[in-house]
Parts: C-alpha cells; sequence; structure tokens
C-alpha cells in the first residue's frame, strides 16, 4: 500500500505524545554515556568545520566502560549536562550535528516519552508549571530484568 509523506508525517505528529520544546531536556543531562561512533565524530567535525581528530579531542573523552562518549559540563537543573546543550534554552546546540544516538531517542519508544509523561504529571499534580522532577536512572552491577 502506498503512503503518501504528507500522510505519514501527519500520522507520526497524531501518534507523539511529547514536546521537547515544553520540557527541560532531561535526557541531554541525565544520561552520562552519550555514546559517538566513528562517524559521528566525522559529522561533529563537519558541524564545526574543523577535523574528526579535532573533534574527538574538543567534544568527546573515554568513558570508564570503555566507550567514546560527549564530554559534560555543569548544568544549573541538573548537576551536570552534555556538552552540547544550551543551559538556558534547555535545548541541543548542535540540533543538525547530534549523534545517531540522540537521533532516535526517544521516537523508537511508540511516540512517548516516559520523562515527558511525568514532567506533565507532576506539574499538573502540583499545580506548578514550573516544578522540574528529578529522577536518577542506574544501572546497578548484576540487577537482570525478566
Ligand atoms: S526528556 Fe523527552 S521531552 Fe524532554 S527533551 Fe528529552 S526527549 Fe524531549
Ligand atoms: S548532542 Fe544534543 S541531543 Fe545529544 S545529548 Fe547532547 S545536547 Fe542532547
Amino acid at each position: 500500500m502506498f503512503v503518501s509523506p504528507i500522510v505519514a508525517t501527519l500520522y507520526l505528529m497524531a501518534k507523539i505524545k511529547y514536546d521537547c520544546l515544553n520540557c527541560v531536556g532531561y535526557c541531554c543531562a541525565i544520561y552520562e554515556r552519550v555514546q559517538v561512533s566513528e562517524d559521528d565524530i566525522i559529522r561533529l567535525g563537519n558541524h564545526f568545520g574543523i577535523l574528526p581528530e579535532a573533534a574527538r579531542r574538543r567534544y568527546t573523552k573515554k568513558h570508564a566502560s570503555g566507550e567514546r562518549v560527549l564530554r559534560r559540563t555543569p548544568d544549573p537543573i541538573f548537576g551536570e549536562s552534555c556538552i552540547f546543550q544550551d543551559p538556558v534554552k534547555r535545548l541541543c546546540s548542535i540540533y543538525e550535528g547530534r549523534p545517531e544516538v540522540c537521533r532516535e531517542w526517544p521516537t523508537h519508544g511508540g511516540g512517548r516519552c516516559v520523562y515527558y509523561d511525568t514532567l506533565q504529571f507532576e506539574r499538573r499534580q502540583q499545580e506548578n508549571p514550573d516544578v522540574v522532577p528529578l529522577i536518577q536512572i542506574t544501572f546497578p552491577e548484576g540487577a537482570r530484568g525478566r
């Protein structure tokens, strides 16, 4: 069956239940391991007009897990955040150059963002449009789901 791009876009818009422009950029702050691949580093370099090697040194670091990840910076709300999150606008400052993992989040979640749901719920519940729930995600050693 042929589905026109306009119909597909309208369908996607109807499904999406979060609004990053009305959020505090939780996802950019909470994950200390925003992984970058070689392709991501090349894209970063192109974004800033510098060589990939310079982008690697300037904007990424080796995490204790052995992965290459984006560097972090102090953040007024969450304590730390991605080096590219604008601390005032709460948006990605390199949107077109962001890594693949950021492009995938959270659209694989069926059009929902669990943090956005929590944020809206708490703001309604506490009758305070500015409240920001702080939620920490940890991955304890040895923990296994079912
Ligand atoms: S936490 Fe969810 S709603 Fe907030 S910026 Fe990230 S993806 Fe968007
Ligand atoms: S690169 Fe942009 S989208 Fe990805 S974590 Fe950093 S600020 Fe967020």
